[in-house]
C-alpha cells in the first residue's frame, strides 16, 4: 500500500546533510512496523516522506497505487487527510477544548459533515476507553489518557495508516502499556502501523523492525 523507491532526502545546510540514503521500502496492509535508531539517524525523516509531511530529493513514493511525487500540494494534502493519521510525542493536543471536542477536529480536513464528525469522534474515545472523560479538558487528564485522546483523534476517521513518532516517549510504563494496548487493538482490526521509538518494549511490538543508522535502512530478519 506504500511503497519507497530509491528515495533519499538530503537537505542543504551549506553542506549538505544525508538524513536518508536510498531506501526501498514496501509496506503492506496491515503491517505493523517498528522503527529504531540513535537521535539524528533519520527516522523522522523517513516517517515524515512516508507521511507526505515531506518530499523526497529524489526517487519515488507511491501510495495504494498512486505516484504522489507528481501530485501537487492540494492532491498530497487530500491523501494525507483521508489515508494517514498521525501521532506524536507531544500530543499537540488542544486546551480548553474537551477530548471529545478534540477528535471532532480532527476531523475537520476530512470528508465528514458536522454530525457525522460527532458520532464518529464519540464512537472512537468509547473504542479507547475514554467514554467518561469525553468532556474532560486535556489539562485534567494524564499522560496516558492524553495520548489516548491523540490517538482517538488520529483514527476516529478512518486512515488506512497510522505513523506515529515517539508516541510513548513521555509516559510512564504504565501508560504506555495502555497506549500499546490500543495500538495493538487498531492493528488486529487493520490499521497499518508505523511507529518510530526510543523504547525497546514499544520496538518489539511491531511485527516487522526497522532500524535507521547514519539514514541508512535495514530491516531486521524476523525471529524465527
Ligand atoms: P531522528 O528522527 O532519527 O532523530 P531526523 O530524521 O530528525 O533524525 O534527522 C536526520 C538528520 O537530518 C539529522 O542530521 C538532522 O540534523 C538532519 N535534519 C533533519 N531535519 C532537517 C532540516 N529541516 N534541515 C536540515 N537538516 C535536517
Ligand atoms: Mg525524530
Amino acid at each position: 500500500m506504500l511503497e519507497l523507491r530509491s528515495a533519499t532526502k538530503t537537505y542543504d545546510d551549506g553542506h549538505p546533510v544525508h538524513a536518508l540514503r536510498e531506501t526501498d521500502l514496501f509496506i503492506g496492509e496491515g503491517d505493523y512496523l517498528t522503527v529504531t535508531g540513535a537521535s539524528g539517524s533519520g527516522k523522522s525523516t523517513l516517517l515524515n516522506l512516508l507521511g507526505l509531511l515531506d518530499v523526497p530529493t529524489t526517487g519515488s513514493y507511491h501510495v495504494l497505487g498512486t505516484p504522489v511525487n507528481e501530485l501537487g500540494e492540494t492532491h498530497r494534502g487530500a491523501v494525507r487527510g483521508q489515508v494517514f493519521g498521525f501521532i506524536f510525542q507531544n500530543f499537540h493536543l488542544l486546551a480548553g477544548r474537551s477530548a471529545l471536542e478534540n477528535v471532532e477536529m480532527g476531523m475537520l480536513y476530512g470528508p465528514y459533515g458536522r454530525r457525522e464528525r460527532r458520532r464518529l469522534a464519540r464512537e472512537t474515545v468509547e473504542r479507547l476507553g475514554l467514554g467518561h472523560r469525553a468532556h474532560a479538558d486535556p489539562r485534567m487528564m494524564s499522560g496516558g489518557e492524553r495520548q489516548r485522546v491523540a490517538v482517538a483523534r488520529a483514527v476516529a476517521g478512518r486512515p488506512r495508516v497510522l505513523f506515529c513518532d515517539e508516541p510513548t516517549g513521555n509516559l510512564d510504563s504504565a501508560n504506555t502499556d495502555n497506549v500499546l494496548e490500543a495500538l495493538r487493538g487498531l492493528n488486529a482490526e487493520g490499521l497499518t502501523l508505523v511507529v518510530v521509538t526510543h523504547d525497546r518494549a514499544v520496538a518489539a511490538e511491531g511485527r516487522r523492525r526497522i532500524a535507521v543508522t547514519d539514514g541508512s535502512v535495514a530491516e531486521h530478519e524476523p525471529a524465527a
